[in-house]
């Protein structure tokens, strides 16, 4: 019989890596231009802004800035309310607090694991200036309830679409309409350049403000021209992230693709009567809109998410947890907010673990890791 111990340890994620891109990287070392607006960078941000549909693009050298920068452009600061998610990674809602605005938070749909654009509504006051919402694992927000809401309110939108590259509502592309878009490409994201991401924007106005806040506020003319009319910081993405970004651009559909493949599998393997027999949940089952950026299930409530986790990482399989609330931490409580304000987020919160899913993986360790969770939950 086969030990568990004898089987590969299979994480949640993993990046994919090819030898072009490798061989890219290194070819960016040896030419000596390794940052500041080299050509890997502004060939990765052409084909970005190609990507969606030709609007204007900055790269950055991280998902979080680019919220950061999206706020500041919009002229959102301190006196102002921001609307976002309890169910994000944290970085959503400490962008609203770097500004100096006030972070609002909007209880989730028990589905989808979205914003409630019901409960978002609810929550706008005199002063709402902005709405975050995040497309969670790639799953779309309610676009049009959103973009409603927006329009009426006369709010600006930030997309948190962190996970969202090759998502899309009705049709159209996540980040090829609405306002701003923001993308990571740390990592663990569909295509990553170690750590990055890029801002899509409305019009160049707007997208040369972005360009400043982007590196220390300064614009150039000329040979030697100089003046710094804002704050900006230092932001900008390297030509080493910018040569990976171009590796990974060019696979982009092929791992999207892969994804897919893969969580129609899970669905597969889980069967129709997986939630019925064991009181879990699985993730909606969209192959229209998704990216397939994690797959998810929210435990039942009888047992904990850490002994879960414990006895799947005894299988070797390790699972993430995507999100804690954020509204319970620490620096939040502190800001007023407490258990029992969000109660679907703190629910799924609580149970939900993220399942292995990246395209290096095959058909054979989807079904372990199946066989491994209905034998936890059996147990
Ligand atoms: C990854 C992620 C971020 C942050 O992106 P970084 O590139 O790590 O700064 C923000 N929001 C969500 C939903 C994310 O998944």
């Amino acid at each position: 019989m086969t030990q568990a111990s004898d089987l590969p340890m299979l994480p949640f994620t993993k990046p994919t890596m090819d030898e072009a891109t490798i061989a890219s990287v290194v070819e960016v070392l040896r030419s000596g231009w390794l940052t500041s607006n080299g050509p890997k960078v502004q060939a990765f941000e052409k084909q970005l802004s190609e990507y969606f549909g030709g609007r204007p693009v900055r790269t950055y050298n991280s998902g979080t800035c680019t919220m950061e920068i999206a706020l500041r452009v919009a002229g959102i600061g301190p006196g102002d309310e921001v609307i976002t998610t309890p169910n994000s990674w944290v970085a959503t809602a400490n962008v609203i607090i770097e500004t100096g605005a006030t972070p609002v938070f909007a209880d989730i749909d028990a589905r989808t694991h979205n914003l409630d654009m019901d409960k978002v509504e609810a929550a706008i006051t005199p002063r709402t200036k902005a709405i975050i919402p995040v497309h969670m694992c790639g799953l779309p927000c309610d676009m049009d309830k959103l973009y409603a809401l927006a329009a009426k309110y006369k709010l600006r939108v930030v997309e948190d679409a962190a996970q969202a590259i090759g998502s899309s509502w009705k049709g159209k592309r996540i980040g090829s309409f609405g306002d701003f878009v923001s993308f990571s490409f740390q990592v663990n994201k569909n295509i990553m350049t170690a750590e990055g991401g890029c801002l899509v924007i409305n019009n160049e106005e707007e997208a040369k403000l972005a360009e400043k806040y982007r590196l220390q506020g300064v614009s150039r003319s000329g040979l030697d021209g100089i003046d710094v009319d804002v704050l900006g910081g230092k932001y900008n993405m390297t030509e080493i992230a910018g040569a990976i970004g171009l590796g990974q651009m060019a696979r982009l559909e092929e791992f999207n693709a892969k994804r897919h493949a893969l969580a129609r599998h899970y669905f597969a393997c889980f069967g129709d009567d997986f939630e019925a027999q064991y009181g879990a949940e699985l993730p909606v089952a969209d192959f229209e809109q998704s990216n397939w950026h994690m797959f998810h299930i929210v435990l039942p409530e009888r047992i904990t998410r850490a002994e879960f986790m414990q006895k799947m990482l005894d299988q070797r399989i390790s699972l993430g947890f995507h999100y804690a609330p954020i509204h319970l931490f620490t620096m939040y409580r502190q800001r007023g907010f407490k258990e029992g304000m969000f109660p679907v987020a703190e629910r799924v919160c609580r149970q939900i673990v993220t399942l292995p899913l990246f395209p290096l993986m095959n058909e054979n360790d989807v079904e372990r890791v199946v066989g491994a969770v209905e034998s936890v939950l059996r147990s």
